[in-house]
C-alpha cells in the first residue's frame, strides 16, 4: 500500500492524465469518470483517498464490500466489478450504484428477484468478452443483442452501457483494437431502442490502460494499483 501523502499524490497524477486523454482525443474531461478499485486495500487507504476528494469506489468481491461499506461516508458511490455469483446478489442494496459484470441470464434473474423483493432497480453494464479470452467472463459480442433484448422482461434491472477487462497478453495495440470494438458494438447496439436499455456507459481501462480507453471513448475507468499501489492480502 503506499502511504497517504503517496495516495494523494498518485490520485493527483491520475486525474491530470485522464484530463490530458480527454483533451488528446477531443473529450470533455467531465464526461470521465474514475473509480478507485479498492480490492484488497484496508479501509484507511480508502479514507485517504477519500479525504482528497474521491467519491467512487469499486470491489470485485461482495464480502469485501460488506467489510468497507459502513466506513464510508453517504456521499460516496459504490461499485461491483468483477464476476458476481448469483447465491452472493442477496446481501446486496441500494447502495449500489452499478454492477459492471451482468454476464449470463441466471444472474439477470436473481437480480430481477431480488430488486422486486427490495424495491431497487439495478444498473448494470452487460460484460462483454470481447478478446474472446477463454479465462475471461462475459457474453461474447454476437451474444449481446439476444441479451439485450430480454432485458425489458425484467422491470428491475436496467442496463447502461458495456464493460470489458482487456486481454493480460495482448499487446497495446491488440488492447487499443478491443476497446475500440467495444464502442463500436455499443454504437450499432444504441441504434436500436430496448425497453430497460441506454447504453450510454463504455466501463474500459485499468492502470495499465486507461489513457487509451479514453481515448476510445471509455466513460468509466477503473484504476487500482495506479492510485493504491501494489494488492494487499485482505483479511
Ligand atoms: C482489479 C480490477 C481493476 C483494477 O485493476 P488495476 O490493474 O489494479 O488498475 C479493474 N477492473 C476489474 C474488473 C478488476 O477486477
Amino acid at each position: 500500500m503506499l502511504t497517504n501523502a503517496g495516495i494523494e499524490q498518485s490520485l493527483v497524477e491520475v486525474r491530470q492524465r485522464i484530463d490530458q486523454a480527454a483533451v488528446r482525443s477531443n473529450r470533455d474531461p467531465g464526461t470521465i469518470r474514475l473509480l478507485a478499485v479498492s480490492k484488497t486495500q484496508p479501509v484507511s487507504a480508502l479514507e485517504e483517498a477519500y479525504r482528497v476528494g474521491q467519491r467512487r469506489f469499486a470491489e470485485n468481491r461482495v464480502q469485501e464490500w460488506l467489510e468497507k461499506a459502513p466506513f464510508l461516508k453517504n456521499d460516496c458511490e459504490w461499485h461491483l466489478v468483477g464476476s458476481l455469483q448469483t447465491n452472493k446478489v442477496k446481501y446486496l442494496d441500494q447502495s449500489i450504484a452499478m454492477i459492471h459484470s451482468l454476464d449470463r441470464f441466471s444472474l439477470l434473474k436473481t437480480l430481477n428477484a431480488k430488486g422486486e423483493q427490495c424495491g431497487i432497480i439495478w444498473t448494470t453494464l452487460i460484460q462483454v468478452n470481447i478478446a474472446r479470452d477463454t479465462a475471461k467472463a462475459g457474453l461474447t459480442p454476437e451474444e449481446v443483442p439476444d441479451f439485450l433484448y430480454s432485458i425489458g422482461d425484467y422491470p428491475h434491472v436496467q442496463v447502461q452501457g458495456l464493460m470489458t477487462i482487456g486481454s493480460l497478453n495482448a499487446s497495446a495495440a491488440e488492447t487499443r483494437g478491443f476497446f475500440r470494438q467495444l464502442r463500436i458494438l455499443r454504437d450499432t447496439l444504441q441504434s436500436k431502442k430496448r425497453p430497460g436499455v441506454d447504453l450510454r456507459e463504455l466501463s474500459m481501462g485499468m492502470s495499465g490502460d486507461f489513457e487509451m480507453a479514453i481515448e476510445e471513448g471509455a466513460t468509466l475507468v477503473r484504476v487500482g494499483r495506479q492510485i493504491f499501489g501494489a494488492r494487499q492480502k485482505y483479511n
